[in-house]
């Protein structure tokens, strides 16, 4: 957000309370826009931005609100202890949940949230030490440094610290490394894994990190409201919780509090104005939401942030200095990889097969690939290329057969540790995060080059690694020819300069291997020629490449070696002016399926490629 916005808005937080023309309900009504915004900032991380959609958070301010409930009326502990005993247990229930709960797909996670939301719930009511339906009460104020904070202008403070302090670790942790990763969870997940990054894992940490938030809310809500009862950690608070994300706008820290304040000013609004208008004092309120709430996501979608923010971007011209930024600073460089010998065996399949019910996708295929090679592969569409480097990747299970690279046995390995090994990869449908730059989407690639936790990135202590990361990301979209749009959304670029940013993110990876599946596909003729020269570039580094492309020109001119599949099996292998003159090849490419070779249309077509190349 713009600085002034932020300064202002600061202001006024901090003015408001003392000014004794403030009427008390505005506190009130402030403090508790601060405590829903704390857990609508973790719903922001795990739903907004994670996708996973949670019914039960309202269950963890319960579990932060009777932690300290009980322990400072009944053991006498002080309030700050009972924060990080809450905390604690919060810590431990939120796992074990989100171990069980997370592995569920689709429409199963939100039930299983509802079915853990609800058991909370009535465990609150039922367990009699504390004290069921009844709850707690007689709970202390908290103390700090002997001021008594007793009375919602004094807690008033204390909250909003606690939500600015919050916005700001969700906004660190969304621009690090593992916030890449957490903005790769919704649509990126497969892509993710083949980088090495343990997406499962990255589920679990945002589903704690948004509990932590809750019950830390939860705290806050007990020694305000100076007593706790189960009702407002039941279900229909999770669901207006999940409401307030949604309106606000899913996935900025920003979202949380515009959400929050809309949600609960209106609710206030609603109980004022609606008895006056239908003569009623029943509850009504929900109806009216449920209206509103079709009403956002039927023109709203993405919530009101975004329109807010995209207003006032437009306002002052914030969007062209994004993109004009500087490039990243120089950072030392990352650690590389040791590369094996030009002419070490890198790749070697034996015999590689992949079924798909009835269909032989891949059919006992063998070939190998020497370190500094450029091997290509070949094939009409459908001949079981990409199935091939699904194979390769562990993207897809061998049916049978063996893939071992550099002497170790990849076929059993999932993608992710494949990726470890140093083979990067990039997709024949383009896989990026459109919304996220083109700095950040290279910077996935490097992933597993810098290691920054969690803590640290909130803590906004990872800048060097940080730093070492955009550096590297920066070098990588220079060498492929994109260092002019390192801050563009991904999304903006054209088809052909996505291909090459996936490129660049593979590269970003130091990867042994490089897969490239149709890379020139949608690039021009001057933009392949460039390609063709960073691809021949590589090789003199070091880099052992394996290629599919339908460009025969490209092919035959890069490649020292060529791999020929049709029908998932193989028909050729040989040197380009080998694979030239092999009659099977012609008799495969030139009888029938011919305009399947060169798909395209830039080039000749494609019985004059594969002779017009000699
Ligand atoms: P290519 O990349 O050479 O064009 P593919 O490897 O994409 O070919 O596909 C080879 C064959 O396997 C095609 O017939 C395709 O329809 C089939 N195929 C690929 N992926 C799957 C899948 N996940 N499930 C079933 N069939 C598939
Ligand atoms: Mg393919």
């Amino acid at each position: 957000m713009n600085r002034i916005l932020l300064v202002v808005f600061l202001v006024i937080l901090a003015v408001l309370p003392q000014l004794s023309s403030t009427p008390e309900f505005w506190i009130t009504q402030l403090n508790y826009i601060g405590l829903a915004t704390l857990v609508v900032l973790g719903l922001v991380l795990l739903t907004g931005v994670g996708g996973l959609t949670s019914f039960g958070q309202a269950a963890f301010v319960g579990i932060g609100a009777y932690t300290t409930a009980y322990l400072t009326t009944r053991m006498g502990w002080s309030p700050w202890f009972t924060l990080f005993a809450g905390l604690a247990i919060t810590f431990l229930v939120s796992y074990i949940l989100g171990a069980i709960t997370l592995r569920l797909s689709g429409h199963y996670l939100p039930l299983g949230t509802i079915a853990w939301g609800l058991s909370l719930y009535y465990l609150f009511g039922n367990l009699e030490f504390l004290g069921q339906y009844d709850g707690i009460a007689g709970i202390q104020a908290i103390n700090i440094f002997g001021l008594s904070l007793s009375g919602g202008r004094r807690m008033f403070y204390l909250i909003w610290i606690v939500v600015l302090l919050s916005m700001w670790a969700t906004y660190n942790l969304l621009t690090s490394r593992p916030g890449r990763a957490i903005r790769a969870l919704r649509s990126g997940g497969g892509m993710a894994e083949s980088f090495g990054i343990n997406m499962a894992s990255y589920k679990v940490i945002i589903f704690v990190y948004a509990a932590l938030l809750a019950s830390i809310s939860g705290w806050l809500y007990a020694h305000m409201q100076r007593a706790v009862s189960p009702s407002p950690f039941g279900l229909n608070y999770s669901i207006e919780y999940l409401f307030m994300a949604v309106v606000g706008g899913g996935s900025s820290v920003w979202g949380a509090i515009v959400g929050s304040a809309l949600i609960l000013t209106l609710k206030d609004q609603i109980q004022n104005v609606l008895p006056g208008l239908i003569n009623t004092t029943a509850n009504f309120e929900l109806v009216v939401f449920g209206i509103l709430m079709i009403l956002v996501l039927q023109y709203a979608r993405d919530g009101v942030w975004p329109i807010l923010s995209s207003f006032w971007a437009s306002l002052t011209k914030q969007d062209k200095v994004q993109r004009n930024r500087a490039a990243p600073p120089d950072a030392p460089p990352l650690p590389q990889r040791q590369r094996p010998q030009a002419g070490t065996l890198v790749l070697e399949l034996d015999s590689a097969r992949k079924e798909f019910g009835g269909l032989v996708a891949v059919n006992d295929i063998s070939f190998k690939l020497k370190a500094g090679e450029i091997v290509g592969l070949i094939g009409p569409n459908g001949a079981g290329k990409s199935t091939t480097f699904n194979l390769i990747t562990g993207v897809l299970p061998t049916t049978r057969g063996k893939i071992t690279f550099l002497g170790q046995r990849l076929d059993k390995l999932p993608s992710r540790e494949i990726a470890k090994l140093g083979v990067g990869r990039t997709f024949q449908h383009v896989q990026l995060l459109p919304t996220m730059t083109v700095l950040e989407n290279v910077a996935l690639g490097a992933h597993l080059r810098r290691n920054v936790g969690v803590v640290s990135a909130t803590l906004h202590a990872d800048r060097k690694a940080e730093a070492q990361l955009l550096n590297e990301a920066a070098i990588q979209l220079k060498r492929v020819g994109l260092g002019d749009y390192l801050y563009e959304q991904a999304g903006n670029l054209a088809l052909g300069q996505q291909r090459i940013l996936e490129i660049a993110r593979a590269l970003a990876a130091d990867p042994i291997l490089l897969l490239l599946d149709e890379p020139a596909a949608g690039l021009r003729y001057k933009e392949k020629q460039e390609l063709a020269q960073v691809l021949s570039q590589l090789r003199s580094e070091g880099m052992s490449i394996l290629l599919v492309e339908h460009d025969m020109d490209f092919v035959m001119s890069l490649t020292d070696h060529l791999v020929v599949m049709d029908f998932g099996t193989k028909l050729a292998e040989g040197t380009p002016d080998e694979i030239q003159k092999n009659p099977a090849v012609l008799e495969a490419y030139l009888g029938g399926i011919d305009d399947e070779l060169d798909i395209d249309e830039q080039s000749s077509a494609a019985p004059v490629a594969v002779g017009g190349a000699a």
